[in-house]
């Protein structure tokens, strides 16, 4: 039974002023595919911390219809509130009996809230610099990450640490966040991967963080590829792609960004499109649902969407090499929600890894619970995103196992903070990490199986 008590407290301005309208209306049919049965309830991390019905995915479902009948005024504090503190994880679609698709109804209700609500300067200075500037071009988000790579081994970073500026610029826990970054940037269009006898190609999506941050990630999942028979290489031009602009309701820069990313990808072809994150792989299947009122890209859209497929389920749907380098040890696996839930992609991850032999791959309790990352939600919502880190730290620390391997790099960042939280430092890894390595990694591939070409392309 819904806790009308609570929900229908916020039914407390009679005159509603404010409704949804103009583009980004979330959809009234899918609004009444909810049938209230509670089912999706045990499932939401926000639901389980806080036991709130408002913080529920029915709670929100009927907050979102309130705000459509005209019983809740778009504007009202509480429903900006509730469309933010979730994380947007999806857990929620995955166990619904009537298939409601909660993720666009609650992006859309957050472009709505950015279209219309009034934000005070601060915050809207905030997103320009934290949001909009960085993720808008590549280019400029890898000359940022390089700028923290030269920080964190210049020295500066354990100087700045011990002055304690960081604490005084609130940049402690954004600093913390950050692993440190090994590799350099892997440009679009300057490295490809192709075996002596290739059977089929591959284009690798880049992506802003793994295509700087988990650079070595990406070169990992490029030599894994070719290791399996593909000739793979990163198609030049591509940007970030809008996930994070997605659950921000920033839809028309999002937009811009599909478009771009659809217009490099079909100048090589129709092959497939293989994501190393989770969050990137997500955003870029639901291109068609994102462009659908966009007549010249629509359809081109789909047709992107269908080509995309994440690391693991395309490596898992072919014949996979057997590796030979033994990995003896004891790992877990945490399931990024938007792998999990919004791609339903469980198996493939834990069956490649159980081909790495000596691997010991033990479970750990509510493996495909959130983390607390959520794109930027353990950055502005630290406190919920905390208390579910510290949860899941608390999961694997109990599963004994000797290193956690995940394939999302906001997961990997907030599991490598949280383990850290809570006294350990369990090195984390990315599904395509192990698997490499076990292939034998870069020294395998500079040993003649195949070749790595790294002046294919000079452009970015
Ligand atoms: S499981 Fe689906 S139908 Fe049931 S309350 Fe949740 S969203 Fe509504
Ligand atoms: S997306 Fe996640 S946090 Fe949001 S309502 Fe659904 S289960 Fe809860």
């Amino acid at each position: 039974m819904v806790d009308t008590v609570s929900l229908t407290s916020l039914l407390k301005n009679p005159d509603v002023a404010h409704t949804f309208s103009g583009a980004d209306v979330p959809d009234d049919d899918l609004l009444h595919d909810c049938v209230h049965c509670g089912m999706c309830l045990p499932t939401c991390p926000t639901y389980r911390l806080t036991g709130q019905e408002a913080s529920s995915p029915r709670g929100r479902l009927w907050l979102m219809k309130s705000v459509t009948e005209g019983r809740l005024d778009l504007l009202d504090p509480e429903f900006d509130e509730q469309m933010y503190q979730c994380l947007n994880c999806r857990a929620c679609e995955a166990v619904c009996p009537s298939g409601v698709q909660y993720g666009p109804l609650v992006e859309a209700s957050r472009a709505q809230l950015e279209q219309h609500r009034p934000r005070p300067l601060w915050q809207r200075a905030g997103r320009k610099v934290g949001m909009e500037w960085p993720f808008a071009d590549i280019r400029r988000f890898r000359a940022l990450v390089s700028t923290i790579r030269l920080y964190q081994r210049s020295g500066l970073a354990s100087f700045a640490r011990k002055t304690g500026i960081l604490r005084v610029l609130r940049l402690e826990t954004l600093e913390a966040m950050v692993p440190p970054i090994q590799e350099k940037p892997l440009v679009s269009g300057t490295e490809s991967w192709t075996p002596q006898h290739a059977e089929r190609t591959v284009h690798l999506f880049n992506g802003c963080i793994m295509s700087t941050v988990f650079a070595g990630t990406n070169r990992a999942a490029g030599r894994v590829l070719a290791h399996n028979g593909c000739s793979c290489d990163v198609p030049a031009g591509q940007q970030c792609c809008g996930a994070l602009q997605i659950h921000s309701g920033m839809m028309d820069e999002a937009r811009r960004l599909a478009r771009i990313n659809i217009d490099s990808f079909e100048r090589f072809g129709t092959d497939p499109v293989i994501v190393t994150a989770a969050g990137c792989g997500a955003a870029l299947k639901e291109y068609g649902h994102l462009l659908k009122d966009d007549p010249a890209y629509h359809d081109r859209a789909e047709a992107f969407s269908h080509r995309v497929k994440d690391v693991s389920e395309y490596l898992a749907a072919n014949p996979v090499q057997p590796p030979r380098n033994a990995e003896p040890v004891t790992v877990t696996y945490q399931e990024p929600c938007h792998l999990a839930h919004a791609q339903r992609i469980t198996e493939q991850p834990r069956d490649l890894l159980r081909k790495v032999p000596g691997l010991n791959l033990v479970e750990m309790r509510e493996s495909s619970l959130c983390c607390g990352s959520a794109g930027i939600y353990n950055v502005i919502r630290r406190e919920m995103a905390d208390e579910l880190g510290d949860r899941k730290a608390g999961n694997i620390i109990d599963t004994k196992a000797e290193q956690v391997v995940t394939a999302n790099p906001g997961c990997a960042m907030q599991l490598r903070t949280s383990l850290k939280r809570n006294g350990s430092s369990m090195p984390v890894r990315h599904v395509v990490d192990v698997l490499d390595a076990a292939y034998g990694g870069e020294a395998a591939a500079r040993s003649g199986t195949w070749a790595i070409d790294r002046e294919r392309s000079s452009v970015s």
